[in-house]
């Protein structure tokens, strides 16, 4: 008998299901955050079963676009998620380098192989904006290239401007019209409308979770909320975001309100200014630190959401500045676009906003652009903060670089320092 085609969007689905069953007792509403991801992965495998179109988008491509058009987005280096399944990630990333180089970045590697190996539908189209990096623009082309998939670039700006705003919102514009040359469907004006409006409001019920993981102590942990990135980059636009939020906002407010118990006794206050070890999500070293240190893990760069919900919905060119404006807000976008001072801004901002005793810059070791920045931010912390950083390489989405006992080695040297300096900032 021939062995079934293997499909990573059912086996995603599939995973997630599990994680939500395993965390239903404990956290019920994390546990529903589990189920959507997996919902998306799911969506994705039957609209390219049925032959509805499936769009790959890259970070700061809005999701809203697309699920107006009744297109699946799925962001493709976001299937770095994969990471979270022990050893399933690293024969689609080794396969790649048949393709492309081994110093371009794993996580712009694991679509490719995934594709290579067949053990993904091919999307009908790749959208793709010229940031964070050219990691990306140098493998979603291959991709298109290699598998004769249409593909689109939309250029974005070197740093924010009004100009740079109308120039990202007409690129937008030709995108859709690209969009429905290549998928036959339509953008329909109140459909977008009706989008925005719940993306509008997943944004602003984010922004005042924000606020609350600012207190101190902090009413929820990292591990908890490290995957709402991975829902913004899908369904920001549907309702399902929004109740989910909502519910965590009320759950936060009861922890807050000593109704429910907060996560750990918190001793030190972790912010990570790159990216966290996909690899390891749940458990780990999060709860090692929790565990071992008192520390909690507060936020990271990619769930350090700022985007302001738009009022202005009135007409087409409104909504797609709004969502050009947006799409440069989005972490990454943010950070690594432009000149140093993105992402050294962003990171003091995080430090002092969310009153961090010690900082973590975790660089994935394919990422040079960002490493060229890592000293620079290290130092201004520092020095604007008295607050010390560790510089962690790693492989956001393969452990063999850094397994979970090397990352522990470092955090029992840095921690010492960590809560030597908060002494010294309390004090005075
Ligand atoms: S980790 Fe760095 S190189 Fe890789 S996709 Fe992100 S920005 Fe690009």
């Amino acid at each position: 008998m021939e062995d079934e085609k293997r499909n990573v969007y059912i086996e995603l689905t599939q995973g997630f299901a599990a994680m939500k069953e395993e965390l239903a007792e404990e956290n019920p509403i994390r546990a529903a955050g589990y189920g959507m991801i997996g919902d998306i992965y799911g969506q994705a495998a039957e609209a390219s079963e049925r032959g509805d179109p499936v769009a790959w988008i890259s970070f700061g491509v809005p999701p809203e676009i697309f699920l107006a058009m009744d297109i699946v987005p799925i962001c493709d280096v976001a299937l770095g998620i994969l990471g979270s399944f022990p050893g399933v990630v690293q024969g689609y990333v080794d396969l790649a380098n048949e393709l492309v180089p081994d110093y371009i970045c794993s996580t712009n590697r694991l679509p490719l192989g995934l594709a290579l190996a067949g053990d993904i539908p091919h999307p009908d189209v790749l959208v793709v904006q010229n940031n964070p990096c050219d990691s990306i623009m140098g493998t979603d082309p291959a991709i298109s290239r290699y598998f004769g998939l249409p593909f689109y670039g939309i250029s974005t700006p070197y740093t924010d401007s009004e100009a740079g705003y109308q120039y990202v919102a007409s690129e937008m514009k030709k995108a859709v019209l690209w969009l429905e040359e290549h998928t036959g469907r339509k953008m329909d004006i109140d459909r977008l409308r009706e989008v925005m409006k719940h993306s509008n409001r997943a944004h602003e019920v984010l922004l005042k979770l924000n606020k609350l993981a600012m207190k101190v102590p902090c009413p929820f942990a990292m591990r908890e909320s490290q995957l709402d990135y991975v829902l913004f980059l899908h369904i920001a636009g549907k309702p399902e975001l929004v109740d989910f939020l909502e519910g965590v906002y009320k759950d936060t407010q009861d922890r807050i309100a000593g109704k429910t118990p907060l996560p750990i006794e918190e001793k030190l206050r972790l912010v990570w200014t790159y990216a966290m070890p996909a690899y390891d999500p749940v458990g780990g070293i999060f709860d090692w630190l929790e565990e071992e240190h008192g520390a909690i893990n507060i936020i990271y760069m990619n769930n350090n959401i700022i985007v302001e919900p738009t009022e202005d919905l009135s007409d087409y060119d409104s909504i797609m500045k709004a969502l050009a404006k947006k799409s440069l807000a989005m972490p990454m976008s943010r950070e690594c676009r432009g000149p140093m001072e993105s992402w050294l801004n962003s990171s003091l901002d995080m430090v002092r906003d969310y009153k961090a005793d010690g900082a973590v810059f975790a660089g994935h070791a394919g990422c040079k652009a960002n490493w060229a920045v890592a000293k620079l931010v290290k130092d201004a912390i520092q020095e604007q903060y008295g607050v010390p950083t560790v510089n962690i390489e790693l492989d956001f989405i393969d452990s063999r670089l850094t397994p979970t006992d090397e990352l522990i080695k470092r955090f029992d040297d840095f921690l010492p320092l960590v809560a030597e300096a908060k002494k010294k900032r309390t004090q005075g």
